[in-house]
């Protein structure tokens, strides 16, 4: 089921995350693929191999530049980078959960402190 398949890649043209589709494939190189941005119809031809090692590296290292500053008001969403200034660590959120009293927690994985659970979506005390 290639046709309609969308990938979440950077685009060049609109210079920001978004979602592609496949447009087709390079017959004598089935890693190469060209996809094309749902949001100004640039194709782009994606080279596999590298789009995964760039996943890869992505899932790894996380940037400072990108991280959300972490409150426990916020609610987030799985891949998001926070930094947690108390912590003094940053990571990313690769799951959220519902606690056994309703609560909501986002379990990031953080560069130094590896597997934290975190609350989310609390509601203001003052509000
Ligand atoms: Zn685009």
């Amino acid at each position: 089921m290639a046709r309609g398949k969308t990938i979440t890649h950077h685009c060049g043209h609109c210079n920001r995350e978004s979602k592609m589709e496949v447009v087709g494939s390079v017959e004598e190189n089935p890693e190469r693929i060209w996809y094309r941005c749902t949001r100004c119809r640039h194709a782009i031809l994606l080279d596999l191999v590298q789009w995964k090692k760039e996943q890869e590296d992505a899932k790894k290292k996380v940037e400072r530049s990108q991280c959300m500053e972490y409150r426990p008001d916020i609610t987030y969403s799985v891949g998001q980078a926070i930094f947690h200034s108390a912590l003094d660590d940053m990571g990313r959120i690769v799951s959220k959960e519902t606690t056994s009293d309703g609560a909501h927690a986002i379990v990031v994985s953080f560069e130094k402190l590896g597997e934290r659970r975190l609350l989310e979506s609390v509601a203001d005390p003052e509000g």
